[in-house]
Order: structure tokens, then sequence, then C-alpha cells
């Protein structure tokens, strides 16, 4: 600062908060500046790909990736527009390190594999491979208020995954104003489900969830949580239609939560954007 400034008692604070400003605008030009370079038959390739890519998820044929584009430029470190030549050369990159897929443009295979990382990342997928995990003595739950919880429902989790969540969901308010003028958005619509709960509600409404409820739910080991991140005109905030998982896909708060939540321990199921799990502790 200027000896002028200080002698006109211009405040430290303000001048170094226009001090970051122009760095973080500098930041944000660099990177979209970077977003224009890259192999750009490839990001051709991927614009005609994001409504129209055909592979397998889980047994299911997914109809393109545009829903999963947060989570794929979160994998390959891009905040580029997933049609981007800046895109497509971090997917490259991606790509070669992983050994699948071919220069930049995205495939089936890559897709597969990239779902292979993030089932690696959840706890819950290779425990319940060897046997579903028996549900937490009920002494290890705790009650989310009525305020965290959808339309005050009564949510428990374990006591680690909730205190996760409040230092989440506290993190992701400061950062987006629109999370502080709906507080609906974040609110927890389901926690820990016990097994019995859940194949009762499977009999008795036919809500199975593709068997995975009736089978070996994630929800029994009270570290999963739905969060309510909005939903698509017409449709429940849980709803897996394309429709509804695209729409939330693009909300502020799922962005938010794909580049942040790792930090306070929260792993994504990709199929159910709605879906988190906490890894603090083993299932
Ligand atoms: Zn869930």
């Amino acid at each position: 600062m200027s000896k002028a400034l200080r002698a006109r008692g211009f405040p430290l604070v303000l001048s170094c908060t226009i001090v970051l400003v122009l760095m973080a605008t500098a930041g944000l030009a660099r990177a979209a500046a970077g977003c224009a370079v890259g192999p750009p038959a490839a990001a051709k390739a991927n614009i005609a790909s994001l409504p129209a890519l055909q592979w397998t998820l889980q047994g299911k044929t997914e109809d393109g990736w545009a829903l999963y584009a947060p989570l794929v430029g979160h994998e390959i470190g891009s905040v580029c527009d997933p049609g981007s030549p800046g895109f497509a050369g971090a997917l490259m990159r991606w790509q070669m390190s992983h050994k699948v897929g071919v220069a930049g443009v995205m495939d089936a295979a890559t897709m597969q594999a990239m779902n292979q990382v993030w089932l690696s990342r959840r706890p819950f997928v290779a425990a319940s491979a060897k046997a579903c995990p028996a549900p937490p003595d009920p002494s290890r739950l705790a009650r989310a208020t009525p305020a965290e919880s959808f339309g005050g429902k009564t949510i428990e989790l374990r006591s680690g995954a909730l205190a996760a969540y409040r230092a989440m969901a506290a993190a992701a308010r400061r950062a987006l104003p629109q999370l502080r003028s709906d507080p609906r958005l974040l609110t927890i619509f389901s926690g820990f489900r016990s097994p019995e709960a859940d194949a009762a509600r499977c009999a008795s409404e036919g809500n199975c969830q593709g068997q995975a409820r009736a089978i070996c739910s994630a929800h029994r080991t009270g570290l999963a949580l739905d969060l309510d991140l909005g939903s698509a005109p017409g449709d429940r905030i849980d709803s897996s239609d394309d429709a509804n998982r695209l729409f939330i896909s693009r909300s502020a708060a799922y962005r938010w939560l794909v580049w942040n939540a790792g930090r306070f321990g929260f792993q994504p199921y990709p199929f159910e954007p709605w879906h988190w799990e906490w890894t603090g502790e083993p299932p």
C-alpha cells in the first residue's frame, strides 16, 4: 500500500481484501483461458456424447454423462465446461495415467474406470462385498435437530457423521448465498435406517430401491445421509429419473459438495447425487 493511501487512513483490511479479490479474479481469468487450450476434436466429440454416450453403471444403461460431468471434472481437476478443449485436455491426462480411453474423448470405458475409482473410496462397498455390515449399537446414534432434517422428520446418524455434516453444511452456507436464503436446502431427508424398517417398507410399499433397500442399504450403517438438493419441477427430491438427477447435478449446492465434501470425510454415491457417505469410521 502506498504511503499516500496509508496517510489518508486507507484501511489495511480493505486493501488486503482488494488484493485478494484481484488475485482470485486473475486466477479465474487464467482458468478460463486454460479452458480454451486442449484437443479441439476431442472437445467436439465430448459435446456430442454428453447427452448420448451409452454406458453401463451397476447394470443399468445410462444415456449420456452430463449429470456425472461435475464428478468427472473434479476427478480430472478441471473447472472448465465439459465440452471445452481444456476439459478434454485434463481428461486426456487422466486417461493416460489410468491407461484407459483415447485422447481426451469421453467413452464408456473411461466412465466405467472412473466409477471404479469412486466405488473404491466408499468403505461401505468393500465391507458389504464380504458381508452386509451390522447396524451400529443404538447408543452410537445421535439425533439431528428438527431444523437439520427435512420437514422436521426424525433423523439419526452416528455422532461422528452428524458432527461432520454440521461442519460441512455450515461451510456450504458460508460459501453459497442461495443456501442461506433457502434453509430447506441441505437438510437431511434420510439417515440411519434399520434393516427391519427397510425390509418392511420394501414389502409393504414395494419401495425397494432396486432391491438395495431389501438386501443391504448403506443407510443401515448410520454413516449415509440423503440431502435435499432440490428437485426438477414435478419430481421428488429422491427421484432417480434422469431429468431429476441432471437437475440436481447442475445445482450450486451439489457442485459445491463435489469439490468440498471430501474435506469433511464424505464420499458421493454417483448414481444418486443426494446420497453421501461419511468415511470417518468403518461401516
Ligand atoms: Zn441414500
